[in-house]
């Protein structure tokens, strides 16, 4: 029995990293130039390529592309942004550092991206400077319908694209909005630089604020205007961040930006293959894609029908995780945190999609080293337990 748990040993993620990167880090190593420098200069030039838009900021987190852009749209106190409840902590907190108010939208129960009619229900009565949305598990958000509505609302778009790299809807590559979008490179989004971030945007004048605000306000032309001062010198125009990506990194990016769409392939295949094994399992509700999406599969999220089982998802989950499977669960929703319970009064209830929804989700293992052989066996060990524990 031991040894068969061990040999199925598959945990929720593994970085994808070769010999490339590794080659990549020694000669940055080498070249004695660690932070930013000519190595970030071509992983920015290589992603607006990629995306196909006007700017594209390296930094060092997704976090701080939302804080850059926020502020770059003039986000401030007693302002309010709107943003999905079910998201990761980052989307909301660095607009609440600006001392925004956050209005938690819910979810739409079958894409889990936010929903439109709660969110246009939020536009008419409190009209929010900006609109954030998230792409969730790697599935575009509706954006046309979105940029409609902020269009009559008079707000502006972040798209927080942390799960979206590559994505596209009906054609339109995600990154190439009429507003600001972050993505990341964690250790465990769809290409990663281990810590890392970028912001793309169409828009000169919020390329050129964030572009100022994410190395200390610093501007670094100031020198070239007083050549007779030389290169030491420098001009602080605002009180910024310190918030730039390292050569170090941007030479990981740039190896992982390559390979970025054969990993696309791969998680699509991965997740069509668990689609096929969920096929004739009522217990267990497949993701939905909608029509014209390519999707990025950061995330392959099932929910259990609760209804038709004896047990519930937390127990669900330690029975994977006995049969040494890691899964995880995304997300528990902002709105039912202590914190936005305590400080801005949320109950669960007062989103009810996200609340329903969040008893039943579970993602499971998908990432491009994941064999046919390890997805068959999550997808069996699942059936097994649920056709085990039926009403
Ligand atoms: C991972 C993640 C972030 C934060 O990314 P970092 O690069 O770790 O700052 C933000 N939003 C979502 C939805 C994420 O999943």
């Amino acid at each position: 029995m031991r040894s068969t748990l061990k040999q199925h040993s598959i945990p929720f993620f593994k970085p994808a990293l070769g010999d490339e990167e590794i080659s990549a880090v020694s000669e940055t190593l080498r070249s004695g130039w660690l932070t930013t420098g000519p190595r970030c200069k071509e992983f920015e030039a290589e992603f607006t390529r990629f995306i196909g838009v006007k700017h594209a900021i390296a930094v060092n987190s997704c976090t701080a592309a939302l804080h850059l852009a926020y502020e770059a749209l003039g986000l401030q106190s007693g302002d309010k942004i709107a943003l999905p409840s079910l998201t990761f902590a980052s989307t909301a907190e660095v607009a609440i550092h600006l001392g925004a108010r956050p209005l938690l939208i819910d979810c739409d129960p079958h894409t889990f991206t936010i929903d439109l009619n709660h969110l246009e229900h939020v536009l008419e009565r409190e009209r929010p400077k900006v609109i954030s949305v998230v792409h969730y598990g790697g599935q575009p958000c509706p954006m046309k319908s979105i940029e409609e509505l902020a269009a009559r609302y008079s707000s502006t778009i972040v798209e927080d694209a942390a799960h979206a790299l590559p994505a596209s809807d009906d054609g339109r590559r995600v990154g190439t909005g009429t507003g600001i979008t972050c993505f990341s490179f964690y250790a465990n989004k769809t290409i990663t630089t281990g810590e890392g971030g970028m912001i793309t945007t169409q828009h000169d004048a919020w390329a050129e604020r964030m572009r100022l605000m994410s190395l200390h306000g610093i501007s670094k032309d100031a020198w070239k205007r007083f050549s007779a001062e030389g290169s030491w010198y420098y001009e602080i125009l605002a009180p910024g961040y310190k918030y730039n990506m390292t050569d170090l990194a941007a030479a990981i990016g740039l190896c992982q930006l390559m390979k970025a769409e054969a990993f696309r392939k791969r998680r699509a295949e991965i997740a069509a293959l668990y689609d096929a094994h969920f096929a004739s399992t009522p217990e267990i509700m497949k993701p939905y894609v909608r029509i014209g999406v390519e999707h990025a599969w950061h995330l392959y999220v099932i929910q259990l029908d609760l209804s038709l089982l004896t047990i519930d998802r937390a127990t669900v989950i330690s029975k994977l995780n006995a049969a040494g499977i890691g899964v995880s669960v995304h997300y528990l929703p902002l709105h039912m945190h202590p914190y936005y319970r305590d400080v801005w009064g949320y109950q669960p209830h007062d989103l009810p999609q996200c609340y329903e929804l969040y008893q039943r989700i579970i993602s499971l293992p998908i990432y491009p080293s994941l064999t046919d052989d390890e997805v068959a066996y999550v997808a069996n060990t699942l059936i097994d337990i649920v056709t085990k524990h039926r009403v």
